[in-house]
C-alpha cells in the first residue's frame, strides 16, 4: 500500500522539520508551501495524506481541506496554533480526518498519522468487501453470469429505459436440448461442466452493452438494448454457430455435442414485464416444437 503525505505549510522552518521527521519515521513525503501550491501538486501526484496548517496567505486550510474531500480520496490532517480562529468542529465538518495542535509534537503526529492509514486501509477493506458481496449477490456461482434476481432488476430497469426513449429492446432465451439426458447418460458434475461453458460462451458472443443470465438450471437468458429483432436473430444465430464449434469430453475417448433452442422476442412499447417474458418463453418452445437447435421469434400480437 503507498504511503505518501503531503505537507502544507506556509512557515518555512516548521515546513521542513515536518517533512525530515515524516521521512525519516518511513513514509513518502512531499511539501508545499501554500494551498493553491499543494493544489497543483495533488493534480500531478498521488497521495494518501494530506497534513494542512490551517492559517495561510491567500487561501486557508479549510478551504483546501473542503476541495481535496470533494476532488480526491484522500486524507486530511489540519494543523492549528492555539489562535482560537478555528475550532475543531470546523475542521471535522469540512471532511478532515484529524487535527492537531502547533507547536507540533512529532511523537504525536507519528501517532495520528499511522492511525489515520490504519483507518484508511480498514475503510478500504471494508469497501472492497463490500463490493465483493454485491456482486456475489447477483452472480450465478457455476456459470459466473449474473443470476436471475438480477435478471429482473436489470431487465425492469431496460424496459423503463426503452419506453422512456422509444428505442428498441430485445430478449433472448436459451434452453439446452436434451440436458436431462446428458446428465442421465455422464453425470451431473459433466453437465455442470456444461452448463458453465455454454455459459461463458453465450457471454462471449454478446457486445459489451448486452447482459447474459442464467435464468434457471439450463436456461439462460440475454437482455439485448438498442437491438431489434433482426438483429437479435442474428445474435441467437451466432451464438447457436459457436456452440456448434465447441465439443465436450465427458470421456476422453467420447466428444458430445450439445445445442440450444433459442426464443427471440422484441419489447413492444408500455407491454408488461411478464408479459415480455413470457413471451420469450413461448418462442423458446416453439423452438424446442420445431425441432430443437432452432432460433424462433415470437412478435407481439401472436403473445396472447
Ligand atoms: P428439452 O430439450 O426439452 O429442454 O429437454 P431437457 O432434458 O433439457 O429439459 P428438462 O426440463 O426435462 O430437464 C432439464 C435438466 O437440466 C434436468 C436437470 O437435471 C438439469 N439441470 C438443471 N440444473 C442443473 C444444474 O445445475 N446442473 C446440472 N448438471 N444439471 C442441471
Ligand atoms: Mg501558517
Ligand atoms: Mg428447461
Ligand atoms: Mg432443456
Amino acid at each position: 500500500m503507498n504511503r505518501r503525505i503531503l505537507i502544507v505549510e506556509d512557515d518555512l522552518p516548521v515546513r521542513d522539520s515536518m517533512s525530515e521527521f515524516v521521512k525519516m519515521t518511513g513514509f513518502d513525503c512531499q511539501v508545499a508551501s501554500s494551498a493553491e501550491d499543494a493544489i497543483e501538486i495533488l493534480k500531478k501526484a498521488e497521495f494518501q495524506v494530506v497534513i494542512t496548517d490551517i492559517m495561510m496567505p491567500g487561501m486557508d486550510g479549510l478551504e483546501l481541506t473542503d476541495i481535496i474531500k470533494k476532488d480526491y480520496d484522500i486524507d486530511v490532517i489540519v494543523m492549528t496554533g492555539y489562535s482560537g480562529q478555528y475550532s475543531y468542529e470546523e475542521a471535522i465538518g469540512k471532511g478532515a480526518s484529524d487535527f492537531v495542535f502547533k507547536p507540533i509534537r512529532f511523537q504525536e503526529l507519528l501517532l495520528r498519522i499511522k492511525r489515520v492509514f490504519k483507518e484508511r486501509e480498514l475503510r478500504q477493506e471494508r469497501n472492497r468487501m463490500m463490493a465483493d458481496l454485491q456482486q456475489l449477490a447477483i452472480t450465478d456461482s457455476l456459470t459466473q453470469l449474473y443470476n436471475s434476481r438480477h435478471f429482473f432488476a436489470q431487465l425492469k430497469m431496460e424496459i423503463e429505459r426503452a419506453n422512456r426513449y422509444s428505442h428498441s429492446l430485445a430478449l433472448l432465451l436459451l434452453d439446452i436440448d436434451f440436458f436431462k439426458n446428458y446428465n442421465d447418460t455422464y453425470g451431473h458434475l459433466e453437465g455442470d461442466k456444461v452448463l458453465s461453458t455454454v455459459g461463458q460462451m453465450i457471454k462471449t458472443c454478446l457486445r459489451t452493452m448486452d447482459t447474459a443470465y442464467r435464468y434457471g438450471g439450463e436456461e439462460f437468458t440475454a437482455i439485448l438494448p438498442y437491438t431489434d429483432v433482426d438483429e437479435a436473430i442474428s445474435v441467437a444465430d451466432r451464438i447457436q454457430y459457436a456452440l456448434e464449434c465447441i465439443a465436450f469430453y465427458p470421456y476422453a475417448d467420447i466428444s458430445v455435442q450439445v445445442t440450444l433452442s433459442i426464443g427471440v422476442t422484441e419489447y413492444s412499447p408500455g407491454e408488461e414485464l411478464t408479459t415480455f417474458v413470457n413471451r420469450s418463453d413461448k418462442a423458446m418452445y416453439a423452438a424446442k416444437e420445431s425441432g430443437r437447435n432452432k432460433v424462433s421469434f415470437l412478435p407481439p400480437t401472436a403473445a396472447s
